[in-house]
């Protein structure tokens, strides 16, 4: 008889390991055929570890927990709560805005309830699903109408292909922009069915320009906000004002593609100044688009506000019905554009502004609280210490702008690039992950986006160097 041979003997049964309390706890919780499935998956697994090794016997128990052990880690969910100290305050790889409670509860609501979506409970008949939130956009932007749809890169399509299909779209060559995730504004116009005219150049374009462009065939005048870059130095851009001149004088609309939807001033919350909705639409364009989760701190959505007739001639489209947003994040928008109402209170109870807002010392204040318990978890081949950083808005909303931010600095002793990657490794590993970023070998966590300290602290306490996710 072979060594092989006799090592399996010592392997118990499937229905040997099912008896153990171990497996019958697991088959409460995650159901018989998957713990059987799981049983035999860690069975399997044994005998070809086994297979030619030195014999040892195994229990039936250690197969039920490692069992266990496998369907815990398959039941996290795929969708899972990270600690965001990436010092990008709107990730767009990390969801970007985190909302309001008011919305989370809204939201949560309208997923439980029947409600009233597309329903005039005043008449007691069909009512329209825009018509729950267009008061308010209309209100807090000055617009004359407002529609809404999935983003602000299917506002952009729908408005395009509305209101210039088979037609001309007059757009400066410095504006021709690249949005992460394959928004590019030649390939989304061409999908809109109008053909770009791309005016003067990438670094200065001109009135004339745009009057040259203007003919029989124009549809509309675009005008893009460049979201996520700058051109400096020797430029010239034709601002919506005179733009908006020229296209009431030519009788043909123009769109202004904001990107980044403020509704107030963020002057008052530290940060430079940003072209608000309000101000884009009262400059004279027709059409304005912006997104609803980057600055404005609220869910996906696309935002498009301006003249009555225009966002008629848009819901009419077909690719209306596509575009348009379910219940949940209607509930959600409302909830959080109400909060636009109380621009004193806006910060306390919107988490993007929240974030934005926090003053340096306070975040330096968190990072000595949470030192030592870094420190306890990275143990000794590490450096820990409290360190100065500056916090990006992301999403492509307001590119040069940084704010001075505090955080937790860790360097491997010795100075290992390695080391640290596999350090960072570990933080993703945390039954909540802890993403923060790596500069010159240090790995950096800014402090600005965390609130849940004791929360913070439990999970890094479970922290394994060397453990992987
Ligand atoms: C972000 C952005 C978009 C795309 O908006 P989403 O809401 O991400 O779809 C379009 N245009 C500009 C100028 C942007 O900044």
């Amino acid at each position: 008889m072979s060594a092989g041979a006799a090592s399996l003997r010592n392997i118990p049964s499937v229905d040997e390991v099912l008896k153990t309390s171990v497996a019958v706890a697991a088959v409460e919780l995650f159901g018989r055929p998957a713990v059987v499935k799981a049983v035999r998956a860690t069975l399997a697994e044994m005998r070809g570890k086994m297979r030619g090794n030195a014999v040892r016997a195994v229990e039936p128990t250690d197969v039920a927990e490692e069992a266990r052990a496998k369907l815990e880690f398959d039941a996290r969910p795929k969708v899972r709560a990270v600690f965001n100290l990436s010092g990008t305050v709107l990730h767009t790889n990390l969801g970007r805005a985190q909302l309001a409670e008011v919305a989370v509860e809204a939201a949560t609501a309208a997923m439980r309830e029947a409600i009233a979506l597309e329903f005039d409970i005043g008449e007691g008949k069909r009512g329209e699903r825009d018509e729950l939130i267009r008061e308010l956009l209309c209100e807090l932007t000055g617009a004359e109408a407002a529609t809404v749809v999935n983003n602000n890169a299917a506002a952009v399509l729908i408005v395009l292909n509305t209101l210039a299909k088979g037609r001309e779209s007059i757009v400066s060559r410095g504006e021709l922009i690249e949005i992460g995730g394959a928004f590019r504004m030649p390939e989304i116009m061409s999908r809109a069915g109008t053909k770009l005219v791309e005016v003067g150049t990438t670094n200065r374009t001109h009135e004339k320009d745009y009057l040259g462009a203007i003919g029989s065939k124009t549809g509309l005048i675009l005008k893009v906000h460049t979201s996520n870059y700058r051109i400096e130095g020797f430029t010239k851009e034709v601002k919506a004002d005179k733009l908006a001149a020229i296209a009431r004088k030519h009788k043909v609309p123009l769109v202004n593609d904001l990107g980044s939807g403020v509704l107030i001033d963020l002057a008052k919350f530290g940060l430079s100044h940003e072209q608000t909705v309000a101000e884009a639409v009262a400059e004279g364009a027709d059409i304005v688009t912006f997104s609803g989760d980057k600055l404005l701190g609220g869910p996906q959505a696309g935002f498009i506000v301006g003249s009555k007739e225009l966002i008629a001639r848009i819901n009419k489209n077909p690719m209306k019905r596509a575009l348009r947003v379910d219940k949940i994040r209607l509930a959600a928008l409302e909830a959080t554009l109400r909060l636009y109402r109380d621009p004193d209170r806006l910060a306390a109870a919107l988490p993007t502004l929240r974030f934005l807002a926090r003053k340096k010392s306070g975040i330096e204040a968190a990072a000595k609280r949470l030192l030592p318990a870094f420190v306890k978890a990275v143990g000794a081949d590490f450096e820990v210490a409290v360190t100065s950083c500056a916090s990006q808005v992301g999403s492509g909303s307001l590119p040069q702008e940084t704010v001075q931010s505090a955080g937790i600095s860790i360097r491997a002793k010795g100075g290992s690039g390695r080391a640290i990657a596999a350090l960072s490794s570990s933080f993703r590993a945390l039954p909540t992950p802890v993403i923060g970023h790596i500069e010159e070998q240090a790995l950096i966590f800014d402090l600005r986006c965390l609130e849940r300290e004791d929360d913070f602290v439990r999970n890094l306490a479970a922290l394994k160097p060397g453990e992987k996710p």
